[in-house]
């Protein structure tokens, strides 16, 4: 069982308070992203969790019981750091056994232990080198393979993948996702990157300024972002905002468009606009649309669009895809 569930979670650095009243609750089995800009607080709500800071207030259950006073040896949880922090000196084996080694585990149990890690993470013919004699996925995969060992209540992921390149970030990506569905094993996973958090998750935790946003599902947070911030932070590119007279006359202080949900209409409706910059990818076209008094727009066409800069068209959002948001950027629920 690994259920994890945050209480008015509070945290200061001397003066400065950092995390500002957490509530949270992660199912057993879950994987838990948390995202946000850097400096938000994702990593020291992470190591609140794992026991490697302490809180100023509030409570941390794993199953039910409050650990805030239990050292993090003995909170049954494994953090995976962005750094990896393998042994160098060690081999593959050595650095996966090193725990269990710790623990005073009998030998023939660490063996089989390690090894059966090892065949789950694709390790098994590196068991005999150094981790400098890997490549940056598999020494990951090591990192991951020394948390697996312990058989830990939850993962702590501290942005594993931000060091490796954008193609093997998508395979790593791909593989996390897999083994934590495969073994079952509650999740908390930090990272900036909001495509990251929106492939990988069961449930994002939208972090801003220490104050959790919103909790939720990928599509949830997509679909009904709660507030201006998720709803500028999540989907990529980003939502377009319009404030004036085109969002009053909606009843709203600001009105939100997903580059995505515009039409080209060539009827005579839509808001007319000048493309500034076309950006041809093959799958899509980004377009960047002066829209005069509405400022500046992003749109998304699937596939090839033939426009180029100077081009004049209209642009007409989906009538039941416009976001609204009040004066305190909270959305407004139809
Ligand atoms: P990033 O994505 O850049 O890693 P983050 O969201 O993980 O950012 P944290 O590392 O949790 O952010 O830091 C949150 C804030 O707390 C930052 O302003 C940071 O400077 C501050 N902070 C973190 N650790 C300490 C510390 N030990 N003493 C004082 N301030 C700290």
């Amino acid at each position: 069982m690994g259920r994890i569930t945050l209480e008015g979670v509070q945290k200061s650095f001397g003066p400065v308070h950092i995390i500002k009243g957490a509530d949270l609750d992660v199912a057993d089995g879950s994987f838990v992203v948390f995202v946000g800009p850097s400096g938000c607080g994702k990593t020291t709500l992470l190591r609140l969790i794992a026991g490697l800071e302490d809180v100023s207030d509030g409570k941390i259950l794993i199953d039910g019981k409050n650990v805030v006073n239990v050292p993090p040896a003995k909170r049954g949880l494994s953090m995976v750091f962005q750094s990896y922090a393998l042994y160098p000196h060690m081999s593959v084996r050595g650095n996966i056994a090193f725990g269990l080694k710790m623990e005073g585990l009998p030998k023939d149990e660490i063996n089989r232990k390690v090894e059966a890690a090892a065949a789950t993470l694709n390790l098994t013919p590196y068991l005999d080198r150094k981790p400098r004699e890997l490549s940056g996925g598999q020494r990951q995969r090591v990192a991951i393979g020394r948390a697996i060992v312990r058989e830990p209540k939850a993962f702590l992921f501290d942005e594993p993948l931000s060091n490796l390149d954008a193609a093997l970030r998508v395979q790593m990506r791909l593989e996390v996702t897999r083994l934590q569905k495969q073994l079952g094993t509650t999740a908390i996973y930090v990272t900036h990157d909001q495509v990251e958090a929106m492939t990988m998750a069961d449930k994002i935790v939208v972090l801003n300024a220490g104050k959790i946003e919103q909790y939720g599902s990928p599509i949830e947070l997509y679909q009904k972002p709660a507030n201006l911030f998720v709803a500028g932070f999540i989907g990529s590119p980003k939502m377009n905002f319009i404030t004036g007279a085109e969002a009053a006359m909606r009843g709203a202080a600001t009105i939100g468009v997903r580059p995505e949900h515009f039409n080209i209409v060539s009827d005579g409706q839509g808001w007319p606009g000048k493309v500034l910059v076309a950006e041809h990818l093959g799958s899509d076209t980004f377009l960047y649309v002066d829209a005069g008094a509405l400022g500046t727009l992003t749109v998304r066409c699937v596939g090839e669009k033939s426009l180029k800069p100077g081009d004049q068209i209209a642009l007409q959002p989906d009538p039941n895809r416009i976001y609204r948001f009040d004066d305190n950027g909270n959305a407004i629920v139809a």
